[in-house]
């Protein structure tokens, strides 16, 4: 059996999940299984809970608006990632949204909104946030949800802070020179990254990040991209130098 199965849908749940049990869906998810994906009674899923792997399940007790699954076996173990805490500066809705659908794809452990001097939304929908990372898990076969933090401003951040955990630090006017050699210094593997919003950092708080002793600063090439695009970048390096890339 191919260890990823993307033929079925995949199916988060905050229920337990043990052979033999049956998982009463919620309103929102029986709508979509019978009335978007138009699923019959017995149809295969896939279903997991962030805690437990993934497990057969089959679609039963149907009604008009209710359904539940049979749940019937474990296919995957649970699995962890990189123990990479992403700061952002959040951005506009769709960007956003897109930004953590990425980074949920990439492995991260945990999504921690940072607000900064540029940083437009002054508020965070983090129910929307958390759904994104659900949806992105159920996509990509990704088991584990990451944590979903309350955003806090990035001098509160900094203060906070484990000095034992580097944090990357994406500089947009740090001088171009190879990230990967900077970051292949790391002898953590449990790390921070940190990316600005889109009118960037302001001087202020580059020296601010600058000046604490845990921080690397890495440049991601000569041109400047957007927040999305650099979140992208620099998970992807940090996956491939101190990630489960390698
Ligand atoms: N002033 C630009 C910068 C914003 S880029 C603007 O207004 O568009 C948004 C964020 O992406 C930056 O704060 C930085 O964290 C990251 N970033 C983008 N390009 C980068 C680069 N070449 N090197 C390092 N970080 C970069």
């Amino acid at each position: 059996m191919a260890i990823h199965d993307f033929k079925s849908e995949r199916l988060y749940v905050d229920a337990d999940l043990k052979q033999g049990a049956t998982v009463q869906l919620v309103e929102t998810q029986a709508h979509y299984l019978l009335h978007v994906l138009r699923l019959p009674p017995g149809a295969a899923l896939r279903v997991f809970n962030g805690r437990e792997g993934e497990w057969r399940a089959e679609l039963t007790d149907v009604r008009k608006r209710t359904c539940a699954l049979d749940i019937l076996e474990q296919v995957r173990p649970q699995t962890g990632g990189p123990d990479i805490r992403y700061l952002f500066a959040p951005l506009k809705h769709a960007r956003l949204d897109y930004m953590v659908q990425k980074a949920v794809e990439l492995g991260v452990a945990r999504l921690s909104p940072v607000l900064t001097r540029h940083t437009v939304p002054d508020r965070v929908n983090l129910d929307r946030m958390r759904a994104n990372a659900i949806e992105a898990a159920e996509q990509c076969g990704v088991l584990r949800i990451p944590q979903v933090d309350a955003p806090v401003t990035l001098a509160k951040a900094l203060e906070q802070w484990d000095p034992a955990r580097p944090l990357v630090f994406c500089d947009e006017e740090a001088p171009v020179k190879d990230p990967v050699a900077a970051l292949q210094t790391l002898t953590s593997r449990a790390v921070g990254v940190l990316i600005g919003p889109e009118g960037g950092f302001s001087e202020e708080e580059r020296q601010l990040v600058r000046s604490r002793a845990f921080v690397l600063g890495i440049s991601l090439g000569p041109r400047i991209m957007r927040a999305d695009t650099a979140a992208i970048a620099a998970l992807t390096l940090v996956n491939a130098t101190a990630g489960d890339w390698v």
